[in-house]
């Protein structure tokens, strides 16, 4: 073992699991990819204010999880501890945003980074895969964002997850409730940290995930009963399209999610395999962020789905993905001259387009056929100096374990058409 070790809350991805982390990135963002979302990159770090004003400075991301540095050059950055920030910033400032052009359909696939207390599916550096449309104020894009993210999971084969599915109004009626919440909380028995966050968002405090304070909430006002007219009339039309498409979601009044940007409508998924860290993606409106952040008003809606969760929850449901083999044929030659015509062959194979792969290392016969093996190889081209001699190679294939030569002249041939 080496002396250095990954730092805390952080672990590496390694073969063979890394491939499973692969094939989970690649589910979550296929639907979307088919969907009209274009794929965005932006920095792994933005200057603090984007996240401090973004996301809010009363949020546990910027106050306690965000990690900031000042540069040489004097500039305070944070690395990225969310992707929506990041992502609008970018539309705007490649102006993506003009008139005629919205929604801006984007998706992402990224690392992420909080100061967490590090724990099984908590950790200090993660992944998200998420998506944002932005510019539109249409309940269909809600609607299809959450049809889209419960696409993934299926088809990555989840079925214990729950989508869960709230309205947090909008600027005209979200005041009036939370002058209300606020007066309801004034009256209950609060440490001073939870008191001072019942005055800077109140609504944070019904997320409260201690029992003594949930105990306290029973009987708060709740957002449903003070929705305008407009935020109900929308809440019902995204509910509706979520459920003709048959996507089963609970109504969840205490779901606000841990963002100061949403509004109307919000939203969680969640496995019931997890322990704690239950929720494996979330996402909803933020009708104000762009103008937070100094751009047009721009009502938007996104989700981020967490990958590491996500792999996590594929465990504790004991789905395997079918992952192919990265391998389709393995060479193995021996003698000096035999290793370089063969591993010319595998040359040839790969720029043909077949995967193939190569025993290295001087290996003898058996070793080398271990190779083969493990490499998951549905072919094994066996060169030894009498066949070479003969211009020939023993194909075998590694399923049905049958054997036989093939002239070396037609092998690539033969087996793009076997493996056709
Ligand atoms: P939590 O309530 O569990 O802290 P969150 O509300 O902070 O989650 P979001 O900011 O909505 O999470 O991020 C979306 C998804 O990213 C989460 O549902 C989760 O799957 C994943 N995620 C967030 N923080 C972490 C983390 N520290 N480690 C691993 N995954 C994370
Ligand atoms: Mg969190």
């Amino acid at each position: 073992m080496s002396t250095f070790q990954a730092p805390k809350g952080t672990y590496d991805l390694l073969p063979p699991r890394s491939a499973t982390f692969l094939a989970v990135r690649e589910a979550i963002s296929a639907p979307l990819r088919n969907s009209g979302y274009g794929y965005v990159e932006t920095p792994g770090f933005e200057n603090v204010e984007l996240f401090s004003r973004g996301v809010g400075e009363s949020t546990d991301i910027v106050s306690k999880e965000m990690y900031t540095l000042t540069t040489k050059g004097g500039d305070q950055l944070a690395l990225r501890p969310e992707g929506t920030a990041s992502v609008l910033r970018a539309a705007l400032q490649g102006n993506l945003h003009k008139a005629g052009l919205l929604p801006v359909k984007l998706w992402y696939s990224g690392s992420y980074y909080r100061y967490e207390r590090a724990q099984k599916g908590r950790y200090r550096h993660f992944s998200q895969v998420g998506a944002e449309a932005i510019g539109s104020e249409d309940p269909a894009l809600d609607a299809e964002l959450i049809i889209l993210a419960d696409q993934a999971y299926r088809t990555l084969g989840l079925r214990n997850f729950r989508v869960l599915l709230n309205s947090l109004g909008d600027k005209e009626c979200r005041p009036v409730y939370r002058e209300a919440l606020q007066g309801f909380l004034r009256g209950l028995d609060l440490d001073a940290e939870t008191v001072r966050r019942a005055e800077i968002n109140p609504l944070r405090v019904l997320d409260d995930k201690r029992e003594d304070v949930q105990k306290q909430l029973v009987g708060a006002p709740m957002l449903r009963d003070y929705l305008c007219d407009a935020c109900k009339a929308y809440h019902e039309e995204v509910r509706a399209l979520v459920t003709a498409a048959g996507v089963a979601f609970e109504d969840d009044e205490k779901l606000v999610r841990g963002l100061d940007y949403y509004t109307r409508t919000t939203f969680e998924f969640v496995h019931d395999g997890l322990g704690s860290q239950s929720a494996v993606g979330g996402g909803g409106r933020y009708d104000g962020l762009s103008e937070m952040i100094g751009g047009p008003s721009l009502p938007s809606v996104g989700w981020a789905l967490g990958v590491d969760r996500t792999v996590l929850a594929l465990e504790a449901e004991g789905v395997t993905l079918d992952i192919p083999a990265a391998t389709s044929v393995f060479g193995v030659a021996l003698g000096e001259e035999a290793r370089r015509v063969l591993f010319g062959k595998v040359t040839e194979l790969r720029r043909a387009g077949v995967a193939a792969d190569f025993a290295f290392g001087g290996k003898g016969l058996k070793g080398a056929m271990k190779d083969a093996n493990r490499s998951g190889a549905r072919f094994a081209a066996v060169l030894g100096e009498r066949d070479l001699a003969e211009g020939v190679v023993q194909l075998k294939d590694m399923q049905s374990g049958e054997q036989g030569p093939v002239a070396l002249t037609d092998l690539v041939d033969v087996l793009r058409s076997r493996l056709a």
